[in-house]
């Protein structure tokens, strides 16, 4: 896999009622989601990266908080 994609490495599936958590959500989607179209499936995708993406941000904040470099002008 190197497409350039953003490497989803755990996450539980944004589907009503199920259960799955694992590292491939977009083979699951495709799989075992069969009852949502193409577009769905690609949007709930792009929704958890989003999840994943916001919560990689507080992390790094965390370890580095961003109001360090306004104070001492
Ligand atoms: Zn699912």
């Amino acid at each position: 896999m190197a497409n350039g994609r953003i490497h989803i490495r755990l996450d539980s599936c944004s589907v009503v009622g199920c259960a799955y958590h694992g590292t491939r959500l977009d083979r699951h989607l495709d799989i075992d989601h069969t009852e949502l179209s193409q577009q769905e499936a690609d949007f709930l995708l792009q929704e958890v990266k989003r999840k994943v993406g916001l919560k990689m941000l507080r992390e790094l904040r965390e370890i580095d908080p961003p109001s360090t470099h306004d104070n001492d002008t």
